[in-house]
């Protein structure tokens, strides 16, 4: 986008949540998008934004944005992309009104991530399967759909292991960042001094949404991919950043040091269209024998990257690993606007 051009407007739906304060805080600079509208519950419509929200970013939200009136979930926006935040047991029924009334919708809930005709989308992962939106349902509007936040980072490391190796199955072991539960003051989790070894649905999606995403597109439908992945969950007491030990088995025999070498490697299209959010490198992996950690490896590279260490043989497994993304940004609003920088690059916005 050339600087003469006008950015284009954007609404946000959920705006005051967890991931709507992030929407709006990665949205504040944004090169080709403005938010224009927040929408949120009839308890925040008719406010100021700065009203409605019990903003908890470090960083304040820009003075212009305070000042906007949010307004109810409905499609009457001027805005015609739309970043979805909302609470799952809204989202799949407001989604589709907007999607019915021609807008394009970059959901983060969960509600039509598996729904045939929907892509879900990694931009490095499977930029094809956005084809499946020129026979959606919704005609001139849309649904895309961003994964689950543990499934993002999960996913760009298991990449380019079934690129060039081929993959047999994978477990993952997840130790998720109290942020992935909502509004940080309303969420009572009992998680200090704690682990709690349960997030409702989340093994499930873990299970599920690698297929589809790492599925082939065939014309206007996705052949799911078959590898087998068992997942098992806990929430822990860390602000950022979901942590997940992997083991994986492959189907070739390789060393560590050319799994090393593909991950190092990796870029795939949003580098090549050099998009304003895209990380540098998908993945960085680390050789320090104690990395990734939260603390010192959520930000990497945006917060849009993935940190990987530990690489080694596994006993029952060929191999195992550690993975580190950032849960809100990458595993959430960040990974929605890579996703509409994506289609706006392919001339879909
Ligand atoms: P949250 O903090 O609870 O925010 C939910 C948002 O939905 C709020 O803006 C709320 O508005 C709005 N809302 C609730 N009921 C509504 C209704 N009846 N009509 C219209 N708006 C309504 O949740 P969150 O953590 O941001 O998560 C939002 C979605 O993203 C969920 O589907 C979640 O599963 C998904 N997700 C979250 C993460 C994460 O790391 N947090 C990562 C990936 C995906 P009010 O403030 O007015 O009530």
């Amino acid at each position: 986008m050339n600087k003469s051009e006008k950015k284009i407007p954007i609404a946000i739906l959920g705006a005051t949540g967890s991931v709507g304060q992030k929407f709006v805080q990665l949205l504040a600079n944004h090169p080709w998008f403005e938010v224009n509208e927040l929408c949120a519950s009839d308890k925040s419509a008719g406010k100021k934004y700065k009203d409605a929200v019990d903003w908890f970013l470090p960083s304040p939200f820009p003075e212009r944005v305070g000042e906007i009136l949010v307004q109810k979930c409905e499609p009457k926006l001027k805005s015609k992309v739309v970043f979805s935040g909302l609470d799952s047991n809204v989202a799949g029924e407001i989604e589709a009104e907007f999607a019915k009334a021609g807008y394009k919708v970059i959901s983060n809930s969960k509600n039509h991530r598996m729904d045939e005709d929907v892509p879900l989308l990694i931009p490095e992962v499977n930029p094809d399967h956005l084809e499946l939106i020129k026979t959606q349902r919704y005609g001139e509007g849309c649904i895309v759909t961003n994964p689950n936040c543990s499934v993002i980072g999960l996913v760009l490391a298991l990449k380019p292991l079934l690129d060039n190796f081929g993959l047999e199955s994978v477990n993952v072991v997840t130790m998720q960042a109290i942020s992935g539960a909502g509004h940080p003051r309303v969420v009572n989790l009992d998680i200090e001094d704690n682990v709690i070894p349960f997030i409702g649905g989340e093994e499930q999606k873990i299970e599920s949404e690698p297929l589809k995403i790492l599925g082939q597109l065939n014309k206007t439908e996705i052949h799911f991919n078959n590898f087998k992945i068992s997942a098992q969950c806990n929430r822990v007491n860390v602000t950022d950043g979901h942590t997940e030990c992997v083991q994986v088995n492959l189907k070739k025999k390789v060393s560590a040091e050319e799994i090393i070498h593909v991950w190092n490697n990796y870029i795939s299209e949003p580098q090549k269209l050099q998009l304003p959010l895209a990380p540098n490198k998908p993945i960085h992996y680390s050789e320090d024998a104690a990395f990734p950690q939260p603390k010192h490896q959520r930000d990497t590279d945006k917060g849009m990257a993935v940190s990987i260490g530990r690489l080694r043989k596994d006993k029952i497994f060929d191999f195992s690993f550690v993975i580190l993304s950032h849960n809100t940004v990458r595993g959430a609003a960040g990974g929605a606007i890579l996703c509409a920088e994506l289609m706006k690059a392919k001339g879909i916005i």
